[in-house]
């Protein structure tokens, strides 16, 4: 099946049923956004709202440098300013995936590397930072994050909390946060082998990460 096209409150509805069917988040850990390119606009999934049943009503409309909520829809997700201060500082950016997922965040937690193993993680990650802890839903959250992301970097870990997925599309975005949760629980496993021994999992050779900062190698 190809990805769902249309609205994009749909192409988020599918990603919060994918993300809950494979583990990448448990019921309503985390929120989904995405704009038109160029809008000053963006859909962001609604305070409370269970990620696996997201209907069409259950998104918020909000404006992204003002932050106000437009008229007629609910409550936007308390982490709102995570997405619209990275929307704000990157306009190539339309669609932020925000989750908890649990081996990122414990890995991360545990002062753990998560490494590109595979080609794969390579070229859709290409780079992680880490943004350190601050309150959830907060303002220094939001800037911290957008300050991360602001070089062109497109995926973080938010310390004890979640990830922060960026890319143009939804689609691409989803495809992120899978390999981003998958890098993960593939480190995981690299260091139960190893019995915690070594800090440092192989990834996959520094000439190929050279070759997709360069824009050369694709999957
Ligand atoms: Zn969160």
């Amino acid at each position: 099946m190809s990805y769902p096209g249309g609205d994009l409150r749909d192409q988020l509805a599918h990603v919060g049923a994918e993300a809950v069917r494979t583990g990448l988040a448990i019921g309503s850990g985390g929120n989904l956004s995405a704009r038109a390119a160029g809008s000053g606009q963006c859909w962001i999934t609604a305070a409370g709202s269970w990620l696996d049943r997201l209907e069409p009503t259950e998104f918020s409309l909000i404006n992204i440098l003002e932050g106000g909520l437009r008229g007629g829809h609910p409550q936007p997700s308390s982490e709102w300013r995570l997405h619209t201060e990275t929307y704000a500082r990157r306009p190539d950016v339309n669609a932020i995936i925000h989750l908890h997922p649990q081996t990122s965040v414990l890995l991360t937690a545990l002062g753990y590397d998560i490494a590109l193993i595979t080609s794969d993680h390579a070229c859709y990650l290409r780079e992680i930072a880490i943004v350190p802890f601050e309150r959830p839903g907060s303002v220094k959250l939001a800037v911290a994050a957008a300050e991360a992301v602001a070089g062109g970097i497109n995926v973080l870990v938010l310390d004890h909390h979640g990830c922060s997925v960026l890319a143009d599309s939804v689609e691409l975005a989803h495809k992120r946060a899978v390999n981003l949760e998958e890098a993960a629980r593939s480190s995981y496993a690299a260091l139960l082998l190893t019995a915690g021994q070594s800090h440092r999992v192989p990834q996959v050779p520094a000439r190929f990460l050279e070759a997709v900062g360069r824009g050369e190698a694709k999957v």
